[in-house]
């Protein structure tokens, strides 16, 4: 998706947090939300992460200290939201807040807050611990801010999507996904966990695609997006597939093993997207089946 050239952005609506040292927290705690990904690399057991991190949590290298956050002074318009990653991570959460600040009240009668949104290379604090970048793009309920190091999007590549624009944006929108969510008080029903196809776990992460759907389709009657071209939603389409967990497992040399899913397969995951998208309507993502969408 194309932002507006001339359109005006906030260069605070983002922060970019630079270094941060302390424990580094991953995908779910034992029995508590910490907090919810994009996706979860190795297709195993979910408790199997801290192995490869080093006893669930693990030490950054000294040096590296106290997070410290500055704006992103050189994202001014939608020219830079075109040329720069940070300014377009930054620019399409302006998007998705226009667009919930309607769409939540009125389909679910509740008030949309904003999220916040941190941009950080290789780690970073957060209130739900310390993340580093192969932690993926994430949500921490605890502080209600999204975060992303955009090293991960050259990543998408690896997993057999492009690293679009649209892909990012979509990205984005997955994760204000989960803070909607969390409005709902509902973000707590994941547990990463206790996996398989029918979990609470994929239910909550194919919500938050299909959240991500809701705000594509009505994204370009803002004053910040050009009207979506048929190639950029096939370019979401196929990130939403690339972090589908089949493809994750085959990818890293595993079977698929549904009963290990945390965020759904590559179809589960396209049709949700594809479910917002073509409808806009919440009602259509309600994969908890609560029925309480206008
Ligand atoms: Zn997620």
């Amino acid at each position: 998706m194309t932002f507006r050239d001339d359109v005006k952005l906030n260069s605070n609506r983002a922060r970019r947090s630079s270094g941060g040292g302390g424990r580094v927290a991953v995908g779910g705690g034992i029995g508590t939300l910490l907090m919810v990904g994009l996706f979860l690399l190795l297709g195993g057991n979910p408790g199997d992460l801290g192995g490869l991190l080093g006893e669930d949590q693990q030490q950054l290298p000294a040096g590296q200290g106290q997070s410290q956050s500055q704006s992103l002074e050189h994202c001014q318009t939608g020219k830079d939201a075109n040329e720069h990653v940070d300014c377009r991570l930054s620019a399409t959460a302006e998007s998705i807040d226009a667009v919930w600040s309607k769409v939540l009240p009125q389909q679910a009668g509740i008030k949309y807050t904003e999220p916040g949104l941190v941009i950080f290379s290789s780690a970073t604090q957060t209130a739900c611990g310390a993340a580093s970048s192969q932690t993926g793009p994430f949500y921490c309920p605890m502080d209600q801010t999204a975060y992303f190091d955009t090293s991960f999007f050259d990543m998408l590549n690896s997993l057999g999507a492009k690293n679009a624009p649209f892909a990012q944006e979509y990205v984005v929108a997955h994760e204000f996904g989960h803070h909607i969510q969390q409005l709902e008080g509902t973000l707590g029903m994941s547990n990463y966990n206790e996996p398989g196809q029918d979990s609470n776990a994929v239910r909550i992460e194919l919500q938050a695609d299909c959240y991500a759907g809701v705000w594509a389709h009505y994204a370009s009657e803002g004053k910040f997006l050009e009207p979506l071209t048929d190639a950029q939603v096939r370019d979401a389409v196929q990130a939403a597939r690339a972090v589908g967990d089949d493809n994750i497992q085959s990818r890293q040399g595993g079977r698929v093993r549904p009963d290990m899913f945390t965020h759904g397969s590559s179809e589960q995951r396209q049709k949700a997207f594809l479910a917002g998208y073509s409808s806009g309507q919440m009602s259509a993502c309600d994969t908890l089946e609560r029925g309480v969408y206008r």
